[in-house]
């Protein structure tokens, strides 16, 4: 068994735990209710964890995991005024100024 992914962020855990389940890879939750002894624990040690069962399914997991990552930050979007790609994290058009469409 094999440590695929943690983070403080439970909801981001459970969303690549559905993601992995989906492609019918067999997967574990470790610290599902560890939250509540926080106080007791080093707080890292609390954090959801999501495991793969089998070693064989590890490398296709992440395969699938990472892909999911990029699906969902999209570092670009385009000018709808000169058709322009911008990093993600511009509010306007670097070349004609025009604002994000995303940025309301
Ligand atoms: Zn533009």
């Amino acid at each position: 068994m094999k440590l695929l992914y943690t983070n403080e962020n439970r909801y981001l855990v459970h969303n690549i735990q559905n993601i992995i389940e989906n492609a019918g890879i067999d997967i574990m939750l470790k610290n599902e209710f560890a939250a509540g002894a926080a106080g007791d624990l080093v707080p890292h040690e609390t954090w959801l964890e999501l495991w793969v069962v089998n070693d064989a399914d590890y490398d296709q997991a992440i395969n699938i995991m990472e892909s999911s990552f990029s699906d969902a930050n999209d570092p670009q979007w385009i000018c709808t005024h000169c058709n322009e790609k911008n990093d993600a994290s511009f509010d306007f058009c670097w070349k004609c100024f025009n604002s994000c469409p995303n940025s309301f």
